[in-house]
């Protein structure tokens, strides 16, 4: 095991965190096993190479519980990204999947690290790759796909047209390099008929490139289940199985799940500081663990804790405000606990593990810097 997952402290579970810690600051918590097996269940549903979305958490403890999973292949974005995988897992598998890359990154990606897959989504990004990284490589296109029922869009910004797609797939075969085609539907996608919609496409731009495709890569966007019901996994496995039976694709697929895998195997436990009537002042916010909060209507579930007792009792919902002094700092969704609930007691945000620690921006001097593993399952989730 490494260095940072053996030395992070250890503990039986949440209460005895409580119990031992008796935090005034914020608690990342990290149960590997939960981990390992969302890891399993992902590798060994999909019916293709599972890649993790390491900006999704970059943590050592994750990356380290997924492979213990049965992940070996890490969709990575940056040359850090990648410096982290490899010295967590030197035997993992990196690509190199920002469709924009700096030629300082690229060298370092190509020279350092010998990364051998590359994504591009324009003709002068295809140039300076392959003016770095030489021929070969495997160039994935990326295509834009339709937005659909996801929460976040993630081709407004990157991914070409299917023409485009088609020139460039010939392009990068004409100049030697492997080809392959790629999509994302966008974040927490909760129709899995959004695949179906965009595997027609990148198959149609298969079939007009006709050039050897390596395998069709599907993306994230699997979803989690925070408070409302989602579709299981097995429904976009077996969406994405059908379609590629139907479709005669003969291309292995690949995916690049992030939240899927990691958002239930996290939780932050962060104490309230201050009770005005129903409004709770806490110390973690949106500059920290809790941005997707505000920016998006997850709504993860909340319980109290008081010293090692869970709250229960009669419910009512509260406003709950961050730490920082910007007004912006409020979570917007009303959380329900107990109505008894005061200074001093914990309140724990369980499926935090997607984009929470990845994304804290240590605004106004507040970091979530105390990362614990809980080793064993969650002693009452879901709450
Ligand atoms: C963010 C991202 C992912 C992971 O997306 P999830 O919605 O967390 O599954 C996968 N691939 C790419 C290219 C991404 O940018």
């Amino acid at each position: 095991m490494s260095n940072l997952a053996r030395k992070a402290l250890s503990f039986p579970s949440i209460a005895e965190v409580i119990r031992r810690l008796d935090p005034s600051y914020p608690v990342f918590c990290i149960f590997p096993e939960i981990l390992q097996n969302r890891a399993r269940e992902f590798v060994s549903g999909f019916p293709g190479t599972t890649l993790y979305a390491v900006k999704c958490n970059p943590h050592a403890i994750v990356l380290k519980a997924l492979n213990e999973g049965g992940v070996e292949h890490f969709d990575t974005a940056s040359v850090p990204e990648i410096a982290k995988v490899v010295e967590q897992l030197p035997e993992a598998h990196c690509y190199f999947n920002h469709p924009v890359k700096g030629r300082g990154a690229l060298e370092s990606a190509a020279d350092v690290y010998g990364i051998t897959h590359y994504v591009v989504d324009h003709i002068d990004e295809l140039n300076k790759v392959i003016g770095i990284a030489g021929t070969d490589i495997t160039i994935e296109v990326r295509i834009s796909t339709p937005k659909g029922s996801a929460i976040y869009d993630l081709s407004s910004k990157f991914g070409t047209t299917p023409e485009n797609a088609v020139s460039l797939l010939k392009e990068a075969h004409a100049r030697g390099c492997r080809t392959a085609i790629a999509f994302h539907v966008g974040s927490q996608c909760t129709d899995p008929d959004a695949f179906r919609v965009a595997m027609e496409m990148a198959s149609g731009v298969a079939r007009h490139a006709d050039v050897p495709i390596d395998y069709m890569d599907v993306g994230g966007g699997f979803p989690a289940a925070y408070k409302y019901a989602v579709p299981p996994l097995q429904d976009y496995f077996d969406v994405i199985k059908a379609t590629k039976e139907r479709l005669k694709l003969t291309m292995p697929l690949y995916a690049e799940p992030g939240r899927a895998l990691v958002a239930e195997g996290c939780s932050v436990i962060t104490q309230v500081h201050l009770r005005k009537g129903d409004d709770l002042y806490i110390n973690d916010g949106i500059y920290g663990c809790l941005s997707e909060i505000r920016d998006c209507d997850l709504d993860p579930p909340v319980r109290a804790i008081a010293d090692d007792r869970v709250l229960s009792g009669n419910m009512k919902p509260y406003r709950i405000f961050g730490p920082t002094c910007d007004s912006l700092d409020t979570l917007r969704p009303l959380f329900s606990l107990p109505e008894d609930i005061s200074e001093g007691d914990w309140i724990e945000f369980g499926m935090m593990g997607a984009y929470s620690i990845g994304m804290q921006t240590g605004f106004n001097g507040f970091v979530t810097d105390t990362i614990v593993r809980v080793d064993g399952l969650h002693e009452e989730f879901p709450f």
